[in-house]
């Protein structure tokens, strides 16, 4: 059974991921309406049985706040799809300062970048320019949005609709 449920603001805008069991008592408390189902799950009980939400909708319109994604090392990597952003490879990853720390460079979005251990130790104490290493993609400071887009890596056919209508 898929357990996650793609949670749409009442302008069917994408705003937040939750379980099923959230999603049930949503719909239950009338405070949102099922968009689609999955296919054909139902959560049966002894006298009834009800289709399991894959997306629901907000019955109403709720003000979302830009929520910042937390800057963690995981975040980074996930951001960067766990790729060395220098040669593209997946294994002994780490984290690189763009500008290096110990020339003022900041621990933020921006100047993060996912580096394989070789890369980052190639690159040393200088910028990319001055090693003559080429990033795969610049950083981006990841929107909601962005993150809920590579759970379609998964396999949520159904919520590529809601994820490609609206780009905040
Ligand atoms: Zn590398």
């Amino acid at each position: 059974m898929r357990d996650k449920v793609l949670i749409l603001n009442q302008d069917f805008s994408a705003i937040a991921i939750c379980t099923v069991h959230k999603a049930f008592l949503l719909v239950y408390l009338q405070k949102a309406e099922m968009v689609s189902k999955a296919n054909g799950a139902v959560l049966r009980t002894v006298s009834a049985s009800f289709p399991i939400p894959s997306v629901i909708r907000l019955q109403r319109y709720v003000k979302v706040p830009y929520y910042g994604i937390a800057l963690s090392r995981h975040n980074v990597l996930r951001r960067d799809n766990f790729l060395c952003q220098y040669c593209g490879t997946n294994k002994n990853l780490t984290l690189d300062h763009l500008l290096p720390r110990s020339r003022g460079g900041e621990t933020n979005w921006l100047n993060l970048v996912t580096a394989c251990s070789r890369c980052n130790s190639r690159k040393g104490d200088r910028t990319p320019e001055e090693a003559g290493l080429k990033l795969l993609r610049k950083p981006s400071k990841p929107s909601l949005l962005t993150f809920l887009q590579l759970h379609l890596n998964t396999n949520n056919e159904d919520w590529s609709l809601y994820l490609n209508v609206k780009n905040k």
